[in-house]
């Protein structure tokens, strides 16, 4: 089963700066101001997405989808707000028209340049971990989260509808101009993707509610953990002593960092420069 543990979150990030906020769910397109540890983050309001292209692809596909959200429930997501992102993006867009058969199954798929595209159970696992567990659908993480490793583009459109803004960056040129192909016809305006090493994360951006690698190295980057707003977390696979990757959260307080070790995983390695 994937998700017997998970550890809460977010805590504080959710709470709206007014005192006499009542915290849970941020509403979509919400602009509230977003008080993290003591420096107030100046927000744009949100960016008005536009639907998906959801009525692009047959109805086997679409069939296909829901039927996978419903494996995915049945396997442990709870959240309606995970779930409803992986009914929304279509799989099959993202990856070879010859390989769209199987882009409903539970597998991982070559992209190109030796990478692949994660499994979905993992892909919502790693979301799922993002989210309040009674997230309804429609809600959003306020802030902005940051992807490590956008690769053909798919976890990112799913970011882009659980999270107020995004950004994804890409060390693979090839990889950042495929998901950027992807993702023109979504028109995701609250999605940004960048070309660049990851392992120095993406300071511009920061403090981040969230930063999320779907590529895994051997200790989480200091830089990631310095770019992460107070309150926010980390999920990355990450090399453990025994030299096995294991899904790790990294959650920063006020007083420091608290690590999780879950499940083993299988990621790609966390590689660094540009090519
Ligand atoms: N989320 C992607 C998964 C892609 S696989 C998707 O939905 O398709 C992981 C990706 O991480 C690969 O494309 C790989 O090139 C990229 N990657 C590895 N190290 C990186 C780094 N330091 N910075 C940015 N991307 C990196």
């Amino acid at each position: 089963m994937m998700s017997e543990r998970r550890p809460r979150f977010p805590a504080q990030v959710l709470r709206p700066a007014a005192p006499s906020g009542t915290g849970g769910a941020v509403p979509r397109n919400s602009s509230t101001s977003l008080s993290v540890g003591n420096q107030p983050v100046a927000r744009k309001p949100a960016a008005v997405s536009p639907p998906h292209a959801a009525s692009a692809g047959s109805s086997s596909q679409a069939a296909a989808r829901m039927r996978m959200a419903g494996q995915l429930a049945a396997a442990g997501i709870r959240s309606a707000a995970v779930l409803e992102a992986m009914r929304q993006v279509e799989r099959h867009a993202f990856i070879d028209s010859a390989l769209a058969s199987k882009a409903y199954e539970d597998n991982s798929l070559p992209i190109g340049f030796g990478q692949t595209i994660s499994k979905p159970s993992v892909v919502a696992r790693m979301l799922s971990l993002l989210v309040p567990e009674d997230a309804p659908a429609g809600f959003r993480l306020p802030g902005r989260v940051l992807e490590i490793g956008t690769g053909c583009g798919y976890q990112a459109a799913l970011l882009s509808r659980i999270a107020t803004e995004v950004y994804s960056i890409e060390r693979v040129k090839g990889l950042h101009e495929r998901a950027r192909d992807n993702l023109r016809a979504l028109r995701v305006a609250n999605l940004h993707l960048l070309f660049g090493d990851g392992m120095l994360g993406y300071a511009k951006g920061g403090p981040y509610t969230a930063i999320i690698s779907a590529a895994g190295g051997d200790a989480i980057p200091a830089a990631w953990v310095e770019q992460l707003a107070v309150g926010g977390r980390i999920i990355a696979p990450t090399q453990s002593d025994k030299g096995h990757q294991l899904l790790m959260v990294v959650d920063k307080t006020n007083s420091g960092t608290k690590q999780f070790a879950l499940e083993a995983v299988h990621f790609v390695p966390l590689k660094s420069g540009v090519t």
